[in-house]
């Protein structure tokens, strides 16, 4: 079994959210047009660490297997709905043997308030048995094998392998892939590209943690409709030519 730190207590605190700093208080490096610099990418990466030293999911897991099956769960959904459900579902049934026992209609019972759960929760059944035939019921720490498990694609593979086995993965989700275009950290047409270009660009010390970073950054500053610019910590850095204009508050 894999050791694996709980993560439930402190992962969802407000606190951790990497909002509310003024970017006048860094040095300004002078934002041209394009690609960030070597630099630059080691500035940014710099400022997000400083504000969050130690970043993480904010789902709620105990192991890798209730890692895979918080993640299999929120396509489509928050993770605070992800977390009501889990909270519930965990204590009675956090192993793949157990999964199976309460088989699909009673695993429907704790997770019929997220979206697509007659789906998610046959995938997640059909990973259990697979788990069981094949893997001796442990999460498999291998690309191949996570990404042939039902409901499992690239994203949900990352996030296991960098969350929950520490690997130096990034899944390029729809906040990621939004900062990673505006800023000019690493440009790209889909995902795929954009996860590319972040694992030649991200340096080495900021491998581990970067997916973190980028997701919380895109989520509670560089948000979609309306970016809080004035607020944010690399805004001298990022090339975005749209940025919400104003000054930064306290
Ligand atoms: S300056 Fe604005 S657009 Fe650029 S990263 Fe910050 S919040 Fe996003």
């Amino acid at each position: 079994m894999s050791k694996v730190v709980r993560k439930r207590a402190s992962a969802a605190k407000p606190a951790a959210k990497p909002v509310a700093r003024k970017a006048a208080a860094k040095p300004r490096i002078r934002a041209r047009s394009g690609r960030l610099s070597k630099q630059e990418v080691h500035e940014l990466f710099s400022r997000l660490r400083e504000l969050n030293p130690r970043p993480t999911t904010e789902l709620e897991y105990s192991t890798p297997f209730e890692l895979l099956v918080a993640v299999a769960l929120s396509a489509q959904a928050t993770d605070v709905g992800v977390n009501k459900a889990t909270r519930r579902l965990f204590p009675v049934a956090n192993t793949p043997a157990a999964i199976l026992a309460l088989g699909e209609d009673g695993l429907k019972q704790y997770i019929n308030t997220i979206g697509l759960y007659n789906a998610k929760a046959a995938n997640v059944i059909a990973t259990c048995r697979i788990l069981l035939e094949k893997h001796g019921g442990e999460v498999p720490r291998d690309r191949e094998a996570l990404e042939a498990l039902p409901g499992v694609g690239r994203k949900t593979a990352n996030v296991v392998l960098n969350t929950a086995f520490g690997e130096p993965t990034i899944a390029v989700d729809t906040h990621i892939f939004r900062v990673s275009n505006r800023t000019g950290l690493a440009p790209g047409k889909d995902v795929r590209a954009v996860e590319d270009a972040l694992l030649r660009t991200v340096p080495a010390e900021f491998m581990q943690d970067a997916h973190h970073w980028l997701i919380l950054h895109g989520r509670y500053v560089c948000k979609a409709r309306r970016p809080e610019c004035p607020k944010c910590v690399i805004r001298d850095l990022c090339r975005f030519p749209d940025k919400t204009p104003g000054d930064a508050r306290d």
